[in-house]
């Protein structure tokens, strides 16, 4: 489908975002050191972890700060909220949560500047997309504990323009609404976004009638591969957009239109990119760096934190982009630990496999993993109707494994081919990591209940067998 008109968006703050690198480091310095003072005294946490390093705390700069603690997810749990608190209590207005998928979730806590500094971003975010005053913007982030709903809200509101906050509801009402509202901006997970498109070639529905000219993406991974289709079937602008609840929620990175990445906002966080294993930072080769992202939060007076462990590993440049912003990038974000698996003595991380898995034009974005303590690694994944052919689905099915043991050499898949509409979809964030005991506890049986070439997790199964 062509590209409909574009929304035209604009570096809210070119005078920040397109500032020499040098006069953006002196920015940085110069609130590190207030953020240093602020944690040393007021912090419980930061007051007992900074100790040591007082005599020294005041000329920390951002090319030293790597001699200071991290912050980690552990710290958060095992400490609670007031260990990290910098204001009194009479001064919070919000807290929200993380989800708590893998343990007790982190509760974060926000000042009224604090709101003020998300809405800020969250609007520079949108700002830069082209939302503002008339267009209709279809949020459907979660409304609640997490931050994606409410972050955007605070942005859609500052930037004036008409919010519908549709939060999680099902496919078939979030694509009605998109249709008889004409909502222009589309704010959601890649998952429902991949929902929306299998809902809508599976009930035939004319996408001229839309309005949707932009749709942005968070809370959960995607690669390339999925934007490259979701802009090729809608006619529309794909954004991806990073944050994270520790460091503020959405706004902490966006892209921008050059599609070369997320700019962060480096006048609020300070990046660093560390060896996940040993945690020494690591060195830049040509402006560029691969590793887990380390985030300091500049500005934020509530919670702030230093150089807390986002798990997220990345691919981050400093080199200039061609839209004229100067700030680092997020070339490329290939997930946290929980969304990766090892095998053979690979890292083998979701966004991998979905970016050379549809690769195949024939395989649809409807997919998971399913791990076998001892045999290897299942990948089930549906295809398009239009392939029938049992012989073809098997050599689609030879096809992918060749590639996946090409790409990671040494390393065994099973590759399944499903019929389209089998494999569970995503209103939220996706799950697409099962154990193999995990489909036992919750069967997929229903979820597999018609396996293309005979050869799916069904026999895997031991209630099955
Ligand atoms: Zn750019």
């Amino acid at each position: 489908m062509m590209a409909k008109h574009r929304l035209q968006g604009q570096a809210l703050k070119p005078n920040v975002e397109c500032l020499p690198r040098k006069q953006l480091a002196a920015l940085q310095n110069e609130r590190l050191q207030k953020l240093l003072v602020r944690l040393a005294n007021t912090s419980p946490f930061y007051q007992e972890k900074l100790a040591p390093f007082r005599p020294r705390l005041y000329s920390v700069n951002s090319s030293t700060l790597k001699g200071l603690p991290f912050t980690t997810k552990a710290d958060l749990r095992e400490k609670g909220l007031e260990a990290f608190l910098t204001l009194p209590k009479n001064k919070l207005l919000r807290l929200h949560a993380s989800s708590g998928s893998t343990g007790k979730p982190t509760v974060v806590a926000y000042s009224e500047n604090d709101l003020a500094l998300w809405a800020q971003m969250t609007a520079r975010a949108l700002g830069s997309i082209g939302v503002g005053p008339g267009v209709l913007v279809q949020n459907a982030y979660g409304f609640g504990l997490g931050t994606g709903g409410l972050g955007f809200q605070l942005g859609i509101e500052q930037l004036k323009a008409i919010q519908l906050p549709t939060g999680v509801l099902n496919v078939e009402k979030q694509f009605l609404f998109l249709k008889e509202l004409k909502s222009e901006v589309l704010l959601c997970t890649p998952s429902l976004a991949s929902a929306l498109t299998s809902f809508a070639k599976q009930t035939r529905q004319s996408l001229a009638d839309l309005s949707l000219k932009a749709a942005v993406l968070g809370g959960e991974i995607f690669s390339p591969s999925l934007q490259r289709r979701l802009e090729a079937f809608w006619g529309i602008k794909v954004y991806g957009t990073y944050g994270l609840s520790e460091i503020l929620g959405p706004g902490v990175a966006h892209a921008c239109e050059a599609g070369a990445g997320m700019h962060l906002y480096e006048d609020h966080f300070l990046a660093e990119v560390i060896d996940p294993v040993n945690g020494a930072l690591l060195k830049e080769t040509q402006e560029e760096v691969e590793g887990e992202l380390v985030l300091t939060t500049l500005t934020k007076q509530a919670m702030p934190l230093l150089r807390y462990r986002t798990q997220d590993r990345v691919r981050l440049t400093r080199k200039p982009c061609i839209c004229g912003r100067t700030t680092a990038r997020l070339v490329e974000v290939k997930g946290r630990d929980q969304e990766a698996f090892m095998l053979n003595g690979h890292k083998i991380y979701l966004s991998e496999i979905e970016e050379l898995a549809l690769q195949f034009p024939e395989l649809e974005p409807h997919y998971q993993i399913v791990l076998h303590p001892i045999l290897p690694p299942t990948l089930q994944i549906e295809v398009n109707p239009d392939i029938q052919s049992a012989e073809l689905r098997i050599q689609l099915e030879k096809a992918l494994e060749a590639a996946l043991e090409q790409k990671f050499v040494g390393a065994h898949f099973q590759v399944h081919l499903f019929s389209p509409h089998i494999l569970p979809r995503f209103e939220g964030k996706a799950q697409r990591l099962q154990h193999f005991k995990d489909t036992v506890k919750k069967p997929l049986s229903h979820n597999c209940a018609a396996p293309p070439s005979g050869r799916a997790v069904l026999k895997l199964d031991p209630i099955e067998q």
